[in-house]
């Protein structure tokens, strides 16, 4: 599932610089214009819907971790399993 969303979003990323570069050689406000618009709506779109780790869709309520230096958003049932994972490992630590 994250492959075709990556496609959609790239492909969507190229047509936005498209028209950026359009608007941009009617106008240079045009094309800050067009920057912002795409700032914005890439904003929308990039929100992760899906958990992170189990794939489950995230509803209201997500949490951010990052795993290996990367950030990821999950689910509130694995956000409780990485909690206890990492109070785990915090644990072995003063053992
Ligand atoms: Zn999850």
């Amino acid at each position: 599932m994250g492959k075709a969303s990556d496609t959609a979003s790239a492909i969507g990323c190229l047509l936005g610089l498209a028209l950026i570069a359009v608007l941009w050689s009617q106008h240079w406000a045009l094309g800050v214009g067009g920057i912002v618009l795409l700032v914005i709506v890439v904003g929308m779109f990039a929100q992760p819907t899906e958990c992170g780790i189990c794939g489950n869709k995230l509803k209201k309520t997500s949490y951010k971790w990052e795993l290996e230096g990367k950030k990821v958003r999950v689910c509130p049932s694995c956000n409780s399993a990485l909690e206890k994972k990492r109070s785990r490992e915090a644990l072995k630590k003063h053992l």
